[in-house]
């Protein structure tokens, strides 16, 4: 069993929640900027927020508050940050949609905004040499690898876990 994201499949084994109707699931990421770093996706494939429909995006926020609430109580982070790029030109690179979630600690980084840069570029086209020189966030990304099937398995089973805590109470 696997779920779309774009043209990748997610195992269901790095799907850690799905939202009553089934209309929305969330999975850890590839490549995590923060600890917790997940996406919130809609099973159906599509493109840009204006392409869902009213229940899926309803489902979209109401499970982006679920989890971002449940992952900052269990990581001790104190804020979030909730992104989505929308369309290409604003540094969509699957065409599918995601919403990022991003849990916060005072000082995780040397700025606060620096995440918007990562998250801009964590997942570009491979860095040339000029954009290496540019800045320090920028070498420091390029140093962050893919993660294996069985690292993500292993986060998703440990929010999973969370969330399930977090539907009992
Ligand atoms: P964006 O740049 O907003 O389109 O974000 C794409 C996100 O998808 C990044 O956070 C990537 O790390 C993440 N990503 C890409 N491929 C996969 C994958 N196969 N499984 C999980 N996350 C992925």
């Amino acid at each position: 069993m696997s779920y779309d994201f774009g043209d990748h499949q997610i195992d269901a084994d790095q799907v850690f929640y799905i939202s009553p109707s089934k209309l929305i699931y969330a999975t850890v990421n590839l490549k995590p900027i923060v600890e917790g770093h997940v996406l919130i996706v809609p099973v159906r494939k599509v493109v840009r927020i204006k392409d869902m429909t009213r229940d899926e995006l309803y489902d979209l926020i109401s499970t982006a508050e679920l989890v971002g609430r449940t992952l900052e109580q269990n990581l001790n982070a104190t804020a979030q940050n909730v992104a989505i790029q929308d369309g290409k030109e604003a540094g969509q690179s699957v065409p599918h949609v995601h919403c990022h979630i991003l849990p916060r600690k005072a000082g995780d980084f040397e700025r606060t905004n620096d995440v918007h840069e990562l998250l801009e570029k964590h997942d570009a086209t491979p860095l040339t040499k000029t954009d290496k020189k540019q800045s320090q966030m920028v070498v420091d990304d390029d140093k962050r690898k893919p993660r294996t099937k069985e690292e993500m398995k292993e986060e998703a089973t440990k929010y999973r876990q969370w969330m399930q805590e977090a539907e009992h109470h």
